[in-house]
């Protein structure tokens, strides 16, 4: 089990369900936001551990919110993970460019998902 409160920038309702599914199940709290400026509404006020960014939403694209993210002193810390389909190339670049720490190409698959997720979130605290 790892733990941590992962935020999840998602309008899909399938892969947002999904997401959470998976990392409920790996032993995270999930908040979803489905779009762009509640998204970051919810990144300033929680401060999560780690945002999963989608990339095509409904109002601000998931570059614009990285850059918001990343030029904040408040949330530049947090690791933001890109979840995309759009599968062209040199998306990947983009988001890393943008300072994502991953990129993770949907449709999402379990194993893949949790491990990435978890390679950015610190172990949990020593119960002693
Ligand atoms: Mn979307």
């Amino acid at each position: 089990m790892i733990s941590g409160r992962v935020l999840m920038i998602e309008d899909n309702e399938q892969n947002a369900y999904l997401a959470r599914y998976l990392l409920e199940g790996a032993g995270l709290s999930v908040t979803v936001q489905r779009n762009g400026r509640d998204g970051i509404a919810s990144a300033l006020a929680d401060k999560p551990d780690l945002i999963l960014l989608d990339i095509q939403l409904p109002d601000l694209d998931g570059y614009a919110i990285a850059r918001e993210l990343k030029k904040d002193e408040r949330t530049r810390h947090i690791p933001l993970v890109a979840v995309s389909s759009f599968a062209m190339p040199g998306e990947k670049a983009k988001a890393m460019e943008l300072g994502c720490a991953a990129y993770i190409e949907k449709p999402i698959r379990a194993l893949n998902f949790v491990g990435v997720i978890n390679r950015f979130l610190k172990p949990p605290e020593d119960p002693q």
